[in-house]
């Protein structure tokens, strides 16, 4: 083969490989075309791999082309090719490092300004040759052609430098971010990128075939990149800027792990919560969260996990920790998802609630203690501890009933304390108040317990015996009345003694309802008085 036809044969290879960049670049924007909808980046993305397939193609057209002026229109049509493709570049840049709001629409038109500029510088290179100063044909014979360059081509070319330099610094500073879960989307943005800046230099700095420029080309493996990770890896289907919106402005506390327990991303919220500045990624977190004395990965049984944690008992402050678990397609776990919220305030509203509950059960305790006590007070004597008056008026119809249902008889006692106000006079009321109590005393050691003993009033007291003959009665009566008699109430060095009168009559011989009962125990009572006290007396 002689030299020129292995140039002819390498220069069909340049096509080739041309056309080739022009329809992985249609593919490429076609699926990024179909994921527009789950990611703002697509627009300029899918623009500019279109830009890299014009750009390959018109390059393509201009190797294949054999005559001067054709390769020089496609040439001019190459420019057209690079000034949007660097533009878009720049632009899916801002894009994808979310500085979108840069893009105000003058500044859009400001960018497009250069671009356009010199593709017009360009296309009239004949009338003043800055962009080509003359064309050499290949001496090897091959169809390429070599172009002089004036100095409009330098500038053109510093264009292209600085716009690619700045998307890529753009795409840098994203790849650097502490970021692993957006950080790899951005290193391959910036691989993608660097390589047709390679392929550019190698061009300027001659180390290219002459006359070859290789950055179209160049943009066949940017394409590839793109392409691999958009298909495969699923490039932009998180979006870089979902994670800034949401994760970093969420007032959650965000942690990835990885398998080993180590921190991959962070963000503001957790370190805040965590309480430090420090750059934590890398870090064991079981050192990071140790003050917090609460083991974090214990839990690989489930995949997802949710926890209280004391993070600070000076303040009681709590954090709400919940784990998933992180794994691949094939089930392999990969890390871990910690989410940190302060529960302070809703720690403190269930505590304040259940202070507020406990005080409201013991004030109801209280109050129920307090009503059984009115109760008890509401129905007894509080000098003699006996059921009061009320107690006998609503007791004594009852067991009236029960005693008539039951055809049993209940015997009615009436006692009164004799010359009781002769005690108070000569020794004081208290000294009477002691008399009382003493003979309640007696009247309850006397009694059984289904028996009702009242304290009627005064120095009255009265006895209600269900199942008790008037014989039995009288005989409790008279044991009453001798007990008392035998008596000797001790007050201060004082011992007073009297005695008690008593009048007695029975259900249901005698009368059958209470006030019939009670009157005519009262007449018995006058009776016992009359006979010159100290006796008990009963209706016949
Ligand atoms: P009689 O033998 O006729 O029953 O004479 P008496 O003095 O016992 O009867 P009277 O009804 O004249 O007096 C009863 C007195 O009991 C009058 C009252 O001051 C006194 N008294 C009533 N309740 C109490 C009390 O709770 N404590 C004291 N210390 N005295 C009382
Ligand atoms: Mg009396
Ligand atoms: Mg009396």
């Amino acid at each position: 083969m002689n030299t020129a036809s292995k140039m002819l044969f390498q220069y069909n290879l340049y096509f080739f490989f041309l056309t080739l960049t022009a329809i992985i670049s249609v593919i490429v924007a076609f699926g990024a075309w179909q994921r527009r909808k789950t990611n703002s980046v697509s627009e300029p993305f899918i623009l500019m791999m279109l830009a890299i397939a014009f750009y390959a193609m018109v390059a393509a057209m201009e190797a294949a082309a054999t005559a001067l002026s054709d390769k020089i229109f496609w040439s001019k049509l190459e420019y057209l090719g690079s000034g949007s493709l660097i533009t878009l570049f720049l632009i899916f840049a801002i894009h994808f490092t979310n500085k979108k709001r840069w893009l105000t629409s003058r500044n859009t038109v400001l960018l497009w300004i250069i671009p356009a500029f010199n593709v017009a510088m360009v296309a009239t290179n004949e009338w003043h040759n800055l962009i080509w100063t003359g064309f050499l044909l290949d001496p090897h014979g091959s169809n390429v052609v070599i172009y002089r360059h004036g100095i409009g081509f330098f500038w053109v070319i510093s264009c292209v430098y600085i716009y690619t330099f700045l998307g890529v610094f753009l795409l840098t500073k994203r790849a650097l971010l502490p970021s692993v879960l957006y950080s790899q989307q951005s290193k391959i943005a910036l691989i993608g990128a660097l390589i047709p800046l390679l392929g550019a230099t190698a061009y300027m700095l001659g180390l290219t075939p002459p006359g070859l420029n290789v950055t179209p080309m160049s943009f066949m493996v940017t394409g590839l990149i793109y392409a691999v990770s958009l298909f495969r890896f699923r490039m932009f289907d998180l979006v870089p800027v979902a994670r800034d919106i949401l994760i970093d402005r969420m007032s959650d506390g965000v942690l990835v792990l990885d398998v080993q327990n180590r921190i991959l991303d962070i963000n503001p919220a957790a370190q805040n919560l965590i309480g430090t500045t420090a750059l934590l990624i890398g870090q064991p977190v079981d050192q990071v969260l140790s003050k917090w004395q609460h083991n974090v990965i214990l839990y690989h049984e489930h995949d997802s996990v949710k926890t209280e944690i004391l993070i600070d008992s000076a303040t009681l402050s709590y954090v709400e920790l919940r784990i998933t678990l992180l794994r691949d397609r094939r089930r392999q776990l990969t890390g871990y998802l910690l989410i940190l919220r302060d529960i302070t305030q809703r720690h403190q509203a269930e505590v304040e609630l259940r202070q507020a509950n406990e005080r409201l059960r013991l004030q109801v305790l209280e109050i129920e203690t307090l009503q059984t006590q009115l109760h008890e007070q509401a129905m007894h004597d509080g000098l003699t501890g006996l059921f009061n008056r009320r107690y006998f008026d609503s007791s004594f119809p009852r067991e009236l009933v029960c005693a008539a249902q039951e055809s049993y008889p209940v015997a009615v006692i009436l006692m009164d304390i004799d010359y009781f106000k002769k005690i108070n006079d000569t020794f004081g009321h208290q000294a009477g108040d002691r008399v009382l109590q003493v003979f309640a005393d007696l009247l309850l050691k006397y009694s059984r317990s289904s028996d009702i003993v009242c304290r009627y009033g005064g120095e009255e007291f009265v006895l209600a015996l269900p199942g008790m003959t008037l014989n039995n009665a009288f005989q409790r009566a008279e044991q009453i009345r001798l007990s008392f008699q035998a008596a000797r109430v001790k007050f201060g060095d004082k011992e007073i003694n009297t005695t008690v009168s008593g009048g007695i009559c029975v259900f249901p011989d005698n009368a059958k309802t209470g006030d019939d009962l009670l009157q005519l125990a009262d007449k018995a009572l006058y009776a016992a008085k009359a006979y010159g006290r100290n006796c008990i007396k009963y209706v016949r």
